[in-house]
């Protein structure tokens, strides 16, 4: 019988690795530099692994906060932002912001822990029982499992690829505790890892493609690019500019492409909206897709004789609402590079009379919203209050802004100029409530910049909690809260018991002694002065703020620019017909 020599324990061990290093060794060698989560069975180690590893955890009090902020570090970087939670509930909290960021085309990944394979499959009940895979699946640009330790590079490197190639998403990995646990040769192990290589490639547009959308451009007398977020995810932005400006074209930019070129360029016709979208001939789409948001591309909204361009790497969103006359597949960088080369000197350009017609009605609505944000009413309106901020954000054009509610979101979106490119991130294709301090730690993280969330009252409620997260890790985020005191308004009356009504909220809330439970500055104000007075003091602090400004209870609308969005009960009026 041969004699084999007995390793000593320690030797042995020494040796070995585990799936928890193997997931984080995984993510260093990607290059993954932050990881947003909540910890809890079975991945707390896998948090305290990786601080050690040098890479940084920011650990909130809701796992769709910790996804809201992985879903913004991706738009803002390119790369996956990484969520991590824990099994079933936790896991379920983090899908939230999973499908959102599918909706949005945000790379992101989160990674769950999960229960015992086998006895979550034959449901004999175990601690947070759920099959978690199947569950995800739906909701997610793919999903995943790992079920050998030996997988973890291969899954690591399957989602990233996932994530960002193509139309970027959201991408599930599950993680079974049992695989954490696992341990192998550490040799084999660090084998067992790769670096994903050119993980979301270019892809060039066809010559022909090019020629036929510059043809068509090139007929039109009302020309208009639309601008999504998409190009403003692609960091083409020397590119989109170049194709802009060379042509003349005018354009609008979608809410989170604000900034992509400066909003105050002469080109932009956001405050000829109406105009632009009704008269337009010739649409060239660049990353935004004709969904609702952009009224399905249909009439009244639009011309019934428009003709569509689109610029999009997914050939799938091709002839999702309406004809496209010259799609364009590729990256934007690509595309509008092609466009750029293809174009003959002066064979596209906006003709004069179309300019000046654009020209005519953007001065007449800037006068009209001068004079509304100029008014000086008390209590404040959303509109004073909002000047207010953009008078203090103007000389901040560092600044980057989160905003997210109804009259709040469609209030700011157009009195809030954006000068710089992806400094604004807010409710998206969802139109979601509870992004924001998701979105603002993702934004003060990544960027080391300061930034101001804009909220509406009801949507910080969503994600308020988070404040202790900012004050935390004393992030430089200053929320302003404009707080009318309900959802929508605060003035609706229940005329059937003694309940608020639905839309009610605490009339007297003070938001801003929240932030100082916590260790941060709160202001209470009720004029645009003092919101003016207090939002300087809290940029110039660099520290965790909160603004919380007392709005009239009547200040608003009913779902905002959204209210034709409700439908009508067949049987009965509602409190409000
Ligand atoms: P918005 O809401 O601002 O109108 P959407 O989210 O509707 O924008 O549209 C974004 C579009 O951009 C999606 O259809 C997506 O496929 C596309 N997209 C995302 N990244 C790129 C890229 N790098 N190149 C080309 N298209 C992209």
């Amino acid at each position: 019988m041969e004699l084999r020599e007995i390793t000593p324990l320690a030797e042995r061990r020494a040796s070995l690795t585990d799936g928890f290093h193997l997931v984080v060794d995984a993510l260093k060698l990607n290059g993954v530099q932050t990881i947003y989560g909540v910890v809890g069975i079975p991945v707390t180690d896998l948090a305290r692994l990786a601080q050690a590893s040098g890479i940084r955890y920011i650990g909130f009090r809701h796992e769709a906060s910790a996804g809201n902020a992985a879903a913004a570090a991706g738009f803002l970087t390119k790369r996956p932002g990484i969520c991590l939670t824990v099994s079933a509930p936790g896991f379920l909290n983090g899908l939230v912001a999973l499908a959102n960021a599918t909706t949005n085309c945000f790379p992101m990944i989160q990674i769950s822990g999960s229960s015992e394979r086998p006895i979550v499959d034959l449901q004999r009940g175990d601690y947070e029982e759920l099959d978690q895979l199947a569950a995800a699946r739906p909701f997610a640009k793919a999903a995943y499992r790992i079920n050998r330790v030996e997988d973890i590079g291969l899954g690591v490197a399957r989602a990233i690829r996932t994530a960002v190639s193509g139309r970027p998403g959201g991408v599930y990995l599950d993680v079974p505790g049992a695989v954490l646990g696992q341990a192998m040769d550490a040799a084999a192990g660090a084998g067992s890892l790769w670096q994903v290589t050119d993980p979301a490639p270019r892809q060039l547009p066809s010559p022909e493609a090019v020629d036929r959308a510059v043809s068509l451009l090139a007929r039109a007398q009302r020309p208009l690019v639309v601008l999504g977020k998409g190009a403003a995810y692609a960091q083409a932005d020397e590119q989109v500019r170049a194709f802009v400006e060379s042509t003349g074209i005018p354009y609008l930019a979608m809410s989170m492409a604000k900034g992509l070129l400066p909003d105050d360029h002469p080109q932009s016709v956001a405050s000829a909206r109406s105009l632009a979208l009704a008269k337009a001939d010739v649409v060239m789409l660049v990353g935004a897709r004709l969904n609702w948001l952009l009224g399905h591309g249909e009439a009244p909204q639009w011309s019934p004789d428009a003709t569509f361009v689109q610029v999009d790497i997914d050939a799938t969103e091709l002839d999702s609402n309406q004809p496209i006359a010259a799609p364009l597949v590729g990256d934007i960088g690509s595309v509008m590079t092609a466009l750029v080369e293809r174009t003959q000197a002066g064979q596209v350009a906006a003709p004069v009379a179309w300019r000046d017609e654009l020209e005519a009605r953007k001065a007449r609505n800037a006068a009209s919203m001068r004079q509304r944000l100029e008014a000086d009413p008390f209590p404040m309106q959303f509109s004073n209050a909002l000047r207010a901020v953009r008078d203090v954000l103007r000389h901040r054009p560092d600044v980057y802004v989160v905003n997210e509610g109804a009259n709040a979101l469609d209030m700011a979106r157009n009195v809030i100029d954006m000068q710089r490119p992806r400094q604004r991130l807010d409710s998206g294709t969802w139109g979601v409530m509870g992004i924001g301090m998701g979105y603002a730690i993702a934004a003060a993280v990544e960027t080391g910049a300061q930034v101001v969330a804009i909220e509406g009252d009801s949507a910080f409620g969503f994600s308020g909690m988070e404040i202790e997260t900012i004050c935390r890790y004393r992030l430089p985020v200053s929320v302003v809260v404009l707080n009318n005191g309900g959802v929508y308004r605060g003035d609706d009356v229940n005329a059937v018991s003694c309940d608020p009504s639905p839309t009610t909220l605490s009339p007297a809330a003070r938001h801003d002694r929240l932030i100082e439970a916590f260790g941060g500055t709160g202001y209470h104000v009720t004029t645009p002065d003092e919101v003016t007075a207090a939002l300087k003091a809290a940029l110039a602090s660099r520290g965790p703020a909160l603004v919380d400004c007392v709005l009239d209870p009547g200040a608003g609308t009913e779902s905002g620019h959204l209210t034709h969005l409700n439908p009508k009960s067949a049987v009965k009026g509602t409190h409000h017909d």
